[in-house]
Formats: structure tokens, sequence, C-alpha cells
């Protein structure tokens, strides 16, 4: 311990660590700490920064903090104290209570202390505090003989054995408030403060009564007891249920613990000059340069959080203190100048003295970690730019792009699914598509409930202000088209039962039925019956300005998947810089080429094929068209038909039931014999295993057709927006590759057609062709892939599925429990899985590029979008990831955020092999 003993004869009365026990104790009192802002991990966020304050003057009741590794040793000792903490505990306690001129328990001059937690990170709220430890049945006396004030000692001791009894003793806490209550109700009283002495000596008699009920014992008088109690009951708190779950939700660490600081109380309930508040350096919501916070008058801290009184805002504090409130001014200025980011700060007036119990760097909205790291960097000058990047959190920025529900509203919801992506929706139920896309032509909105979507939904997603399934994961079809889109879209709400034939769902005990309004909160993925409000997304100057430095900051470049014109143009908006991921298949849907589709994989024959296959093409060129031109000069990688044919076909299940229902009646041949061959060809298409089945390029193979009209479409696409003088560069991209043979084959299949197509038009347009690495064999034969291939796209989704072997659509029956057992860290689906599939995503670049050195790399996975896998994504060298449209400012972000870290070695930088933007190429 580098700060052991540093400070001779003073430490060593005050418990110095001996050889057998560490130093577990750090004390702060009038103007000096044994630890600093640099103790975190060991001291807490709390401590550590009471320490901070301290050194700086600022004015911190004295106190003392047990360090994380008490906690740690106390833990592992079975919760026992480890030797020498107890000693080092004591001796503080004699500093502090020489330090405040009182001491603990004593019936004259009795030292109150806090006894509270404090983590590495914060963690508001999710942990235990005691507050007026040391009260006991004497020293109440002489707390109000000093003070002259009976009530406001017997407020102290109701509060201290009510806090005591819930969080060391663990009784039910409506318990004990159940006799305040009734204690008010007694006594006339509005609110707390309205009790008389002789109210609160009573109430302290009866809740002594119940702890002796409730523990058989009566309640600990010994103050040193108390403390002991306390401190135990406090690094418990690590591990209740709502710290553990806030951990796992927030992706903390288990093992960090809490430390504990027991200081000095100050008295915000000394009447009507005394009084506690929060506030924040700047407004947590806006990001503005404005002092905000709130105050309340004659109350102890654990009222402002309890919501008991309604706090005045602080203000309130200029009118009735305004000395108090300037040296609060200038002491929250102070501190957010020290620590250079805003401060949310705790504050307590005794009887018109200020102190601070607590400063932490403020948790803020999205908008707000925008602005105020802009302004801290342009306006300010306190911090750099790439200090700025860092500071917002890139998933933040989510609540800036999208519709969200109003952070003011109240409600209780439903149901709770998983949240797909951040927005928010209100509108009427509905369970058929057809009828969503029916109602939002008449200009309703409505919100689309499913128990899961397939691709012929699209259209009534698309029409739906919010999408709700009851099955389906994170990376459901679903969940994947409504973020394409940044639409609502809440998943996998088990407790959701559609009943389609009623027209109604239910949820529990609620029923909702067709036509009833219903909000969604994306955020959290609740579903709430009625219409909540909600707050329109903020496109700042100071949000363009961040994504500007990031933009310029970042060497993996960010593109995005678009599959059409419309969303090509979106991702534009949002700042993409080219196309990573063109899905054809989406191109097959629609109300006009559904028929063609069908009549192409009905096809008897070959020659029946083609000629369906070609009445396809001009869709698929004026897709094509429309994207280049809404991309260009930016790259845009195609891939050509992945899915099963029989998702384009009708459900068997449904053509079967009409097919024997008019099997019995008898009439209607015609109709009869047509489902009887779609019937066949269904069963011809059956597979048992469609995702590892008959798809990708092993479909584009066996029907050359197919693709042969794909890269015709592209490359005439191509020619004619090259002709129109835009820079075009088409990549396709052959999917769900395995073999070096496949990828070979699909290569020559691919130049014969766009060199015949060149042919025809008398137009030279560059073109690159590369795969997909999806399966794992691809990756490891990388090596030769290559030869063949001018880049690489990582299909993260497909490369997560085949090497967990966890079908992603199935993966809802036991995600949740793996995740509560802490089996799996995250879902593998949404967070990369940098251990394993990340090392198939390392082996086949690393081999890749031992074939092309140049080699272009990207990841078109949903995984594109997500911080963490971006930045792994950076380290293994990609050149780009791609991400849906919405996505691409927190991928941007996240990609100068990790170049920073770890900056991109120059000699490393990969020119790409296809360079279609001149003032692009030369970053790489
Ligand atoms: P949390 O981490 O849940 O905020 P805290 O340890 O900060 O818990 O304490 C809860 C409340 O008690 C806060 O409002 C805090 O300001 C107040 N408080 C804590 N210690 C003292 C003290 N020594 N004197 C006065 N108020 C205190
Ligand atoms: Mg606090
Ligand atoms: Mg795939």
């Amino acid at each position: 311990m580098a700060h052991a003993g540093s400070r001779g004869t003073a430490r060593r009365t005050a418990g110095a660590p001996s050889a057998r026990s560490p130093k577990y104790v750090y004390a702060f009192a009038n103007g000096k700490a044994d630890g600093s802002s640099a103790l975190r991990p060991l001291l807490g966020g709390k401590g550590c920064e009471l320490a901070e304050m301290t050194k700086l003057g600022v004015p911190v009741p004295p106190g003392f903090t047990i360090t994380t590794e008490a906690w740690a040793a106390y833990n592992a000792a079975g919760k026992k104290h480890p030797v020498g903490l107890w000693k080092q505990v004591t001796a503080h306690l004699a500093r502090l209570e020489a330090a405040a001129g009182s001491r603990l328990g004593d019936p004259q001059r009795p030292l109150l202390v806090s006894v509270r937690s404090g983590a590495r990170a914060s963690m508001p709220g999710m942990m235990d505090t005691v507050l007026n430890l040391g009260l006991n049945d004497r020293s109440v006396e002489g707390l109000a003989q000093r003070t002259k004030n009976d009530r406001f000692a017997w407020d102290c001791y109701r509060r201290f054995i009510t806090l005591f009894g819930d969080v060391v003793l663990s009784i039910d806490r409506r318990t004990l408030d159940a006799l305040l209550d009734a204690a008010k109700a007694r006594a006339k009283a509005r609110t707390d403060a309205d009790l008389p002495a002789d109210a609160l000596r009573a109430l302290v008699s009866e809740l002594k009564a119940v702890v002796q009920e409730k523990t058989g014992r009566p309640f600990p008088q010994d103050p040193l007891e108390q403390l002991r109690l306390a401190i135990n009951a406090v690094f418990d708190s690590w591990w209740a249920k709502k710290a553990v779950d806030y951990r796992r939700i927030n992706q903390l660490s288990d093992d960090w613990g809490t430390a504990v600081t027991v200081m000095a109380m100050v008295f915000g309930n000394l009447g009507p000059t005394s009084g506690t508040g929060v506030c924040f350096s700047r407004d947590p919501s806006s990001g503005e340069r404005r002092f905000f916070g709130e105050f309340l008058v004659n109350a102890q801290g654990e009222d402002v959080v309890a919501g008991i009184r309604t706090p005045e805002p602080i203000d309130a504090l200029k009118q009735k203190m305004p000395a108090v409130y300037a040296k609060l001014v200038a002491i929250k200025d102070r501190l957010e100048a020290h620590y250079r980011d805003m401060q949310d700060i705790e504050f307590t007036v005794q009887e018109g003295r200020l102190f601070i119990l607590q400063t932490r760097s403020g948790k803020r909205t999205g908008a707000a970690a925008v602005r105020i790291a802009v302004e801290m960097s342009t306006k300010e000058k306190r911090i750099d730019r790439d200090t700025a990047l860092l500071r917002v959190e890139p998933a933040s920025l989510h609540q800036l792009l999208v519709k969200t529900v109003d952070p003011q509203a109240k409600y209780t919801s439903i149901a709770k699914g998983l949240p797909a992506t951040p927005a928010a929706a209100v509108g009427k139920v509905v369970f058929d598509p057809e009828k969503a896309v029916e109602m939002a032509l008449r200009e309703e909105k409505v919100i689309l409930v499913r128990a899961e979507t397939s691709p012929e939904d699209v259209a009534g997603m698309h029409a739906a202000q919010g999408v709700l399934t009851s099955r389906g994961g994170l990376t459901s079809h679903a969940a994947v088209v409504a973020r394409g889109w940044g639409k609502c879209c809440v998943v996998g709400a088990g407790d959701v039962v559609v009943d389609e034939e009623n027209h109604l769902f239910r949820a529990g005990r609620a029923v909702v039925r067709e036509g009833q309004v219903i909000t969604l909160n994306g955020a959290t993925g609740e579903v709430i019956v009625g219409a909540l409000p909600l707050v329109d997304p903020t496109f700042s100057g100071e949000f363009k300005t961040l994504l500007g430095w990031a933009r310029d900051r970042a060497t993996t470049r960010v593109r995005a998947n678009a599959d059409t014109p419309a969303d090509a143009t979106k991702a534009r908006e949002f700042w993409a810089e080219g196309i990573g991921l063109v899905r054809t298949e989406h191109m097959f849907f629609g109300d006009e080429r559904i028929p063609i589709v069908r009549d192409m994989i009905m096809a008897q024959d070959v020659q029946d094929r083609k000629k369906a296959v070609d009445r396809l093409l001009p869709f698929q060129r004026e897709d094509f068209i429309g994207i280049f031109r809404a991309m260009a000069p930016h790259p845009v990688t195609i891939r050509l038909l992945d899915p099963p044919l029989h998702e384009f076909l009708p459900k068997y299940k449904e053509v079967l039931e009409e097919y024997t229902r008019l099997d019995a009646r008898g009439f209607n041949p015609e109709r009869h014999a047509e489902l009887g061959a779609l019937k066949a060809r269904l069963e011809a298409l059956q597979e048992a295993n469609p995702m590892l089945g008959h798809r990708g390029c092993r479909l584009g193979i066996t029907f050359p057709e197919i693709y042969d009209m794909q890269v015709r479409a592209i490359m005439e696409a191509a020619c004619q927006v090259g002709g129109e003088g835009l820079a075009v560069e088409p990549e396709i991209m052959i999917p769900l590759t395995g073999t070096v043979a496949e990828m070979k084959l699909t290569r020559e299949m691919t130049d014969r057609v766009a060199r015949q197509v060149v042919a025809e038009t008398g137009r030279a347009v560059r073109y690159s062709v590369g795969t997909m690495i999806e399966v794992p064999r691809a990756a490891l034969v990388a090596d030769r892939i290559a030869e063949h291939a001018e880049f690489f796209s990582f299909g993260t989704n497909d490369l997560t599925q085949m090497t967990f072997g966890y079908s992603r659509d199935d993966i809802g029956k036991f995600l949740p429990f793996y995740l509560e057992k802490k089996l799996l860290p995250h879902d593998p689906f949404a967070v990369l899985d940098q251990r394993g599939v990340g090392e198939l995503v390392r082996i086949g670049i690393e081999r890749g590029r031992q074939t092309v050195p140049t080699l272009k790399v990207g990841i078109c996975g949903e995984h594109g979008g997500e911080p963490s896998s971006v930045e792994f994504c950076h380290r293994v060298g990609m050149t780009y990831v791609s991400c849906s449209p919405y996505m691409v400012p927190v991928a941007w972000l996240a990609a100068a955020q990790a170049e920073i870290k770890e900056p991109r070695q120059k000699g490393k930088a990969r020119k790409a092999v296809t360079v279609a933007t001149p003032q692009r190429g030369k970053k790489r």
C-alpha cells in the first residue's frame, strides 16, 4: 500500500497497519486526508472524493473510509472482520472524536455519525446508508440539552432506529413507517416536520418495542456495537438484490466491493436556518450551463430522495439564505473546474453553515453529455477534443436520434420485453400487418402486435409506429428490421399472449383489445396501456460538431446497412460513408414483386425460371440505380440473394389448411390444383434446418440464373449511374461461402456476366467481388479464399450462430436464464463474443491479408453498431464497420474512441483495394 505509514506518529496512534494487517482505514478531517481521487478503487467514489474535497479546503465534515480491501477480506473470511480492522476503526474513531470535540454515545456531548456505502462506480441508491448513529436512550437526552431542541433530538433518534431497523436488523421498512404514519394521524400532523417532541418520544418507544419483538433483543444501546453492526450491514448491502441487478445491467464487476465511510453528522433538520439539497453544476438533462438543483428546509438528506416532501428549486436557497447560496455557487464552480466535468453535489446547511457531503460526475442524458463535452472543449477550453470525445458514452447517442417517452411521465407497465431500439411509440393495437397498412393509410397511428414477425410482415411493420412481439430475441427479424429504421420495437415480451382470433392480447391480468391505445417504451421494453407523452429527438449543433470530430479522428470508417434508395438517403443523413450491406432479398418483397418471385420458385424448368427471373431484373436495376445515386461517391456493397426460397412462399400450414378445406368441398378445382402445386413445391423445399440449408451461394450455384440476373442488374445500374457522371463502384458480395471452390466458381460467374454487361453497354465500370465470412470454415481457409476475393465482410450474425451453434431465433428460450446465471456475459448476437467468434474474425483477417495485404475488411452483422464490438473491429484492423443507419453516429464515436485509446499504426493502415472516394482515400 503506497500510502501506508507516510505520516509518522499521528498514524501510529491512529491504528497504524502492522505487518499482519494492511491499512484498512483512511481518514479525512480539517483540510487533511490520507486518500485522494487517485484511490477510487480502494476508497470508492464517495470516500475518495470526500478525501479530495477535504484537501481542496471544501467544508466536509470529518470522517474516515474503510477500504474495499477490508470488504474483500471480510467477504473472504465468511463475513468476519479481518485481523486489525476493528482496531484501526476504533483508533480512527478516537481521532474523529477529537476532531469533532464530542464522543460517540457521550451522554453530554454525543457525536453522531453516518455510515455510508460507496463503490468505485456510482450505484445511486442501490446500497445502504445509516444516519444519526450513536444515539441511545441517554445520548438522545444529551443531544436535546446541548441543542436545546427536544424535538430535533427525538426526530434524529426515531430516524436512526428506523434506518438501523431497516438496514441492519432487516425489519420490514413498512412496519416501521406505519408507526410514523399512525403517530402523524394521532397528532394531526400534516408532515413529519409537524410532529411535536412528545409524539416523537412516544414513537421512539414504539419503534424500540417493534425491534424487541422482531429481533428478540432490545435496540442496541452500545454505540460501538451499533457501529460494528452498521459497518457489516453496509458491507453486505453490496449483495442486495437491487445492487446485484444494477451491476449486471450496467456490466459492473461483482468483485469490486464497497468501501464504508463513517463521518460526523451535520444536521439539516435543526430548524428554519438548516436544510439539505442536491445540486448539479449544469443542467443534467439539457447540458445547459446553468446551476440546477433542489433544496428542502429543515430536513435530513434522505427526505429529498424519498420524496416525503417536495423540494424547492435551488433559487429558494438564494432567497432564504443568500450567503449560503453564494458559497455553494463558488464551491460548485470550484469543483467543476477541479474535476473538469459536470458535478452532482449533495449538501447540507446546519444553522447557516454549509457542508458538502458528496460530489461525483453527474449522470446526464445523451443530449446533455454531448453539449457539455463540446462546450467544455470549444467555448471554455477546459478539455481537449479527445477528452471531449471520450466523455460521451456512444450508446447514449441513441437517445438523440429517436422519439422517447417523456422522462417526467409517471406510469405502470403491464408487460416487459427486450428493448430492441430506444425509440418509443404510441398507437392503436392491431394484429394483422395488412390492417396496419390500411389504418396507416388512413393516417391512424398503430402498434403492430405479433407473436413473432416474418419478412412478409415488413409492410405492416413499416406502416406501424412500433412493433411488439411476444417471441424472439434482439436479433430476431422484427428487431433487426425495426432497428434499421430506428423504429420503436419491443421483442420477446413473454407475458404477452396474442389471441389473434379474438382480436386481443393478454398480459398478466390485463386484456388489451384491437384498437386500444398502448405505449411502447423502447428504452426499457415496457408496454403501457394508454398514451404517454413523447419527446422529439434533438439534432443540435453540438451533436454535429462532436460527430465531425469523431469522423476526423476515426481510422476505422463507418458505413450503413441499407436495402433501398430511401434507406440509403437516410444513411447519408446519418453520416454513413458508404453502404456495407445491401440485402437484395429485401428487394424481392413488395406487392408487384412477390408474384414474380413465386413464379420463379414454382418454375418447372430452367427456362421458365429464367423467364421469371428476367422479369425481376428491371425492379432490381431500378433499386440499385437509386442506391448508387444516393450514395455516390461512396462505395456500396451488394450481397447476392441469401435466404432459403421457401421464405418467399406462403406458410405451409396455411396452404395445407386451404387445400384440405377445398378438398373436402370438392369445388373450385382450379384453385385446388394451384394449391396442390404450391403444397408440393413447399414440401420439396422444406428443410429441417433452413438456416443451415439451401441458401446463400449454395442457392446461387444451384440456380445460377438468379445470381446472373442480380449481377446484371447491378452492373447495368452502375453503367447507367456512371454515365450520369457519378462515381460508382459496386462491391458484389457472395454470401455464405464456406469453401474455396464456391468462391472461385461464383467469382467466375460474376466476372462473366459483368464483362458481358460492360461489353454490351460499352462503358467501363470498376467493380469488385468479395465474400461474406460467416461460415466458420471460411475464416479458417481465408488465405485461400482471398485468392479469389477482393474484400471480406464479416457477417457476424451467422458467424455467431454457427460458432456457438445457437439458432438466433430460438435463443430466447434459454438466453434469459444464461444471462441471469452468468453463463453468458451478454447476448452474443448483440455484443460480439470477442474471445470465440472474435478469434475467428482475427484469424480470417490475418490469413486473408497473408494473401492480399491490402484486403479491404469490414463487418456487417448487428454488432457493427455496438460500441465494444466496434472497438474490437478497430483493434483487429478492419477497414470499416457497417450498421443500421441510426447506429452510424454511435459507431463513429466508438471508432474515434477506439483510435484514441489504441492508435492504429501508420504503417499498418490499409489502403482499400478499390477506392471509390478520392477525398476519403487519403485517410486510410
Ligand atoms: P446514497 O449513496 O444512497 O446517496 P448517501 O451515503 O449519500 O447514500 O447518504 C444518503 C443521504 O444522507 C444523502 O442525502 C446524504 O447527503 C445524507 N448524509 C450522509 N451522511 C451524512 C452526514 N454525515 N450528515 C448529514 N447528512 C448525511
Ligand atoms: Mg448520495
Ligand atoms: Mg448471413
